[in-house]
């Protein structure tokens, strides 16, 4: 407690947070997460900012899930996995995302902060390459830092530079070659091109990974993700993902992918190896999702049902939205205080979302981001089109009708 200055350094940084507009305050919930939320202050908000696009955090079913294996297998292990921390539910788990996902095995973890985070260094050294999509999830960039394979950057989602630094690689002589984009990027909703992406792998004999976790458990027919979407199942290398959006909530995280990837990383990865397991009552409530998902695609279905509908009726009441099918929809507003001021009267009436300004989004492309969930009734939909319409034209964003 002797360096004043180091103190008074980290205040001014956070004054000037606060002064650009950049600081982050936490929205303080007290009730359970879901369609509906209560705010600290009593107010009932309709949300439309969770990752909850099944609407499974919060669910009963899936609490009663956890609640089960709360029983079964006791409130945690204090334990890394390899010493006496896996159970037969983390087992039985990672077969069933194996068979979920259309792989031959799967590793678990605390987050897939720490799967993006473990994934690359077990596998790759200075003799390989990483070429990465310029706007993949930041933990996949900080696992990439700490691998020494040589870094390749393609533009977001543009084929023809993937393209060229697949040449790039392939004439400087490297050894292995990955490519890995996010399956959706989630500030846009834009779908990675995987049909694409893996014929470009085939060409250059490279391997494909991708970050599933915007995507898992209802993209594709079936809910399996971005590659049943872009119809290359058993055609990706390696697969992450997240059980804590979609796939109920809570936490933890995943890599898939062949038998010898997986193994290698049971051995060597770095936050399996040292951190601690997974809840068995998590493991037990994503056992309980996957076969619920698996049974029916009735969740699947009222997600993009919602997303279709107010996907139709914003751009009607006349906003502009990044075009998609993706349940988040990026309402452009373009100007940072704009989207700040849009936001602010959003939740006045009611509505809870997030706005989204530079450096988070390019100058000029600032946002607010909507994201719809299966647990979103028309009625609820219809009071934040409502909300849309009132406050945009308060605030001479769309006409007057
Ligand atoms: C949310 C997210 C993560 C992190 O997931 P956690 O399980 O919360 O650590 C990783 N990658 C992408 C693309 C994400 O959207």
């Amino acid at each position: 407690m002797s360096d004043q200055a180091f103190y008074s350094g980290l205040q001014q940084k956070l004054d000037t947070l606060k002064t650009e507009g950049l600081f982050k305050p936490e929205r303080v919930l007290a009730s359970r997460q879901g369609a509906e939320v209560v705010a600290d202050d009593g107010r009932t908000l309709i949300n439309m900012c969770a990752n909850n696009y099944l609407g499974l955090s919060g669910d009963v079913e899936t609490q009663k899930a956890a609640e089960a294996a709360l029983q079964k297998y006791g409130y945690g292990l204090s334990s890394v996995r390899f010493i006496c921390g896996t159970q037969t539910v983390h087992k039985e788990l990672e077969k069933k995302l194996s068979d979920f996902l259309g792989t031959e095995d799967t590793i678990l973890y605390a987050a897939a902060f720490d799967a993006n985070g473990g994934v690359f260094e077990p596998l790759f050294d200075e003799n390989d390459a990483i070429i990465s999509d310029a706007l993949n999830h930041a933990s996949i960039i900080d696992g990439i830092r700490l691998c020494k394979a040589a870094r390749y950057r393609y533009a977001n989602n543009d084929m023809a530079d993937l393209e060229k630094q697949l040449q790039a690689a392939t004439e400087a002589g490297r050894r292995h070659k990955i490519i890995v984009t996010d399956g959706v990027f989630s500030m846009d909703g834009t779908i990675a091109q995987l049909d694409r992406i893996v014929a470009l792998a085939e060409k250059y004999g490279a391997l494909t990974m991708i970050d599933e976790s915007h995507a898992s458990g209802f993209m594709g027919k079936t809910g399996r993700g971005t590659h049943e979407h872009c119809g290359v199942i058993g055609r990706i290398d390696i697969i992450t993902g997240t059980l804590g959006k979609a796939l109920g909530g809570a936490m933890g995280g995943f890599t898939s992918g062949r038998k010898e990837v997986i193994e290698t990383l049971r051995q060597k990865s770095r936050p399996y190896l040292f951190s601690n397991t997974l809840a068995p009552m998590i493991a037990g409530a994503s056992l309980a999702v996957l076969d619920r998902i698996g049974k029916s695609t009735e969740l699947r279905d009222r997600l993009h049902e919602n997303t279709a509908y107010f996907r139709r009726e914003i751009e009607r009441i006349g906003f502009t939205i990044k075009p998609g099918t993706h349940p988040v929809v990026p309402v452009m507003l373009f100007d940072a205080p704009v989207a700040q001021k849009f936001a602010a009267r959003m939740f006045e009436l009611g509505v809870l979302l997030s706005g989204f300004f530079y450096p988070v989004v390019p100058m000029g492309q600032a946002r607010v981001r909507v994201q719809l969930s299966a647990a979103h009734t028309r009625e609820q939909l219809d009071k934040v089109l409502g909300a849309f319409e009132h406050a945009g034209r308060e605030l001479g964003i769309i006409k007057a009708a």
